[in-house]
């Protein structure tokens, strides 16, 4: 059993993670130049070692990654949360360019937009799609009596 969080540990089991019994071992996997992978990690387990990154000035270290087998997951950038969209009233009418109600269209949630302002809150997301979500639904149930 390998020892790592159950959040790695699910990222193993998925087979997301490449791995390596050694640097040399994981660089071949990950396709890059083992020499300068060893010599990168050996560097910074001596910047961890002395409390000291001469590199980039880094002042919080973890540990130090010596201890095998060692793992390498790829990492790209995601969407998080659009910030822009429909505009609606609190009825969650959706409105034309004109600030005009569309009859029949309700929209809530991320495919809205302005209800967070500019930036959106961490959190406010669930609460705004419970919120106007609930609204849209007795609205557009109600629009059709
Ligand atoms: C990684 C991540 C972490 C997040 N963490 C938080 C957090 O901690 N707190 C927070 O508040 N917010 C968080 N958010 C944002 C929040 O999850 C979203 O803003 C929210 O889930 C949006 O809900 P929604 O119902 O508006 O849209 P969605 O959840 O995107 O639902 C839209 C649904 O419509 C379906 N759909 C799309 N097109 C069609 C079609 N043509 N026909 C039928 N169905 C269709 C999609 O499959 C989807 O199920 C996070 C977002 C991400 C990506």
């Amino acid at each position: 059993m390998v020892d790592a969080s159950s959040v790695i540990q699910g990222y193993i089991t998925r087979g997301l993670m490449l791995s390596g019994d050694t640097y040399e071992a994981l660089a071949e996997a990950l396709e890059i130049p083992a020499d300068a992978f060893a010599a990168t990690m050996e560097k910074w387990n001596g910047y961890v070692a002395e409390k000291n990154d001469p590199d980039f000035g880094r002042t919080s270290f973890a540990s130090p990654l010596d201890t095998a087998p060692f793992y390498a997951v790829k990492v790209t950038a995601g969407i998080h949360h659009t910030m822009g969209g429909l505009k609606i009233d609190t009825e969650t009418h959706v409105l034309n360019a004109n600030g005009e109600i569309i009859p029949g269209l309700f929209a809530a949630g991320e495919v809205t937009g302005g209800v967070h302002g500019a930036n959106r809150l961490g959190g406010n997301a669930v609460a705004d799609i419970i919120v106007f979500g609930r609204i849209a639904g007795e609205q557009a149930a109600a629009s059709i009596k």
